[in-house]
């Protein structure tokens, strides 16, 4: 048996959580949930955001599933994922995008997947606020490591998935700095593999191109802020955050998450939909070469998605959280 770490998090995460647990239960998944919390409400109960027992846990397992945690807008504590992904150097922040049957969206055929830098740029955390100029500087830190790290994890991803084409996604044109490193960081690594496209895009532009032909790209690769952006861009057009995967990968950690957020609005009515936590925790089986396990909810998933009266409100249907899950069940 593999151990897990889970982290329920907050809102609708506790919800979600005991869905994706009883889909893996009736799948026979060999792994076992080791589950800590993080958050306010874990700082309420225990005194700490990220307690000792999760870093312990996470240190011990190196693989971890997460839901949803809140966190407070320009105020209180920074950002739980953010510390957790500086805390690990989790530096690659993997989303696909892929259309689905049954989910309606304005695009066919769109199946991209971007790779984010998680730990530096804008999300470096070097902020300085002068009260009394009332000024405030968020510095932007790239280094050529950090850039070397996502750009080669992306065209390593490119190169063992078969996939064609690399686009990396900058504004190198205005940010004489920060994106000439990683433009030209993107450059030297794409001589390495010279069986894959490589192209590059101005960060505009490409928010243009992906709403007009979202079908034309396959994997792309950019900095943080352009990748938290783009992400949940390329999530709207294959059916929004409830039905996408993410995972933030270092080279000693991973954590699979839900990237939708807590959902204060429909918390505890047991409507939330599973899919992106159940997507994300396929990924994480893929990762722990479960791949037969993995195939099998995935297509159980597939079955469910085609039916909208099987699925949750936002999907169209009227099933709970808990309904949703057991269609799903059914057809493992
Ligand atoms: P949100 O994603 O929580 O909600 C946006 C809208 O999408 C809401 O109407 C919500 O009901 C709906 N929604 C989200 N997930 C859904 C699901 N699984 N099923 C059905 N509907 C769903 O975004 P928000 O309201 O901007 O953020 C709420 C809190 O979550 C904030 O504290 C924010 O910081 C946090 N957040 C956390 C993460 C994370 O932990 N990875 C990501 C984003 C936001």
């Amino acid at each position: 048996m593999i151990q897990v770490t889970l982290i329920p998090g907050d809102g609708i995460g506790p919800e979600i959580t005991e869905a994706v647990k009883a889909i893996f239960s009736a799948a026979n998944v060999p792994l076992t949930w080791e589950e800590e919390n993080a958050g306010q409400t874990t700082f309420d109960a225990v005194g700490e955001l990220i307690p000792s027992t999760l870093i312990a846990s996470l240190k011990k397992n190196k693989v971890a599933l997460k839901g949803p945690i809140t966190t407070p807008v320009g105020k209180g504590f920074k950002s739980i994922n953010v510390q957790l992904r500086q805390m690990f150097d989790l530096y690659s922040n993997v989303r696909p995008a892929k259309t689905t049957k049954g989910i309606e969206t304005r695009f066919e055929n769109v199946n991209s997947v971007l790779f984010r830098e998680n730990t530096e740029g804008l999300y470096s955390g070097l902020e300085i606020f002068d009260e009394r100029l009332q000024i405030a500087d968020s510095i932007s830190r790239v280094t050529r490591v950090g850039c070397e790290k996502i750009v080669r994890a992306a065209f390593e991803f490119a190169s063992k998935q078969g996939r064609q084409r690399v686009t990396a996604v900058h504004k190198a044109n205005i940010l004489k700095q920060a994106g000439a490193l990683f433009l030209n960081v993107f450059r030297e690594i794409a001589k390495e593999y010279p069986s894959i496209q490589a192209d590059d895009i101005i960060i505009d532009n490409m928010c243009m191109q992906l709403v007009v032909k979202p079908e034309k790209f396959d994997v792309i690769v950019t900095t943080n802020l352009f990748g938290d952006i783009l992400s949940d861009l390329c999530a709207g057009l294959v059916g929004g955050l409830g039905v996408v995967a993410g995972a933030n990968i270092g080279d000693n950690m991973a954590i699979f998450e839900a990237v939708h957020g807590s959902a204060p609005d429909i918390a505890g009515k047991g409507i939330a939909n599973p899919t992106a936590l159940l997507r994300s925790a396929i990924m994480m089986l893929h990762h722990l070469d479960l791949k037969a396990e993995a195939d099998r909810i995935e297509a159980a998933l597939e079955a469910t998605l085609v039916n909208k009266e099987e699925c949750t409100g936002d999907l169209g249907g009227k099933a709970s959280t808990m309904e949703f899950a057991q269609n799903i069940i059914a057809k493992l």
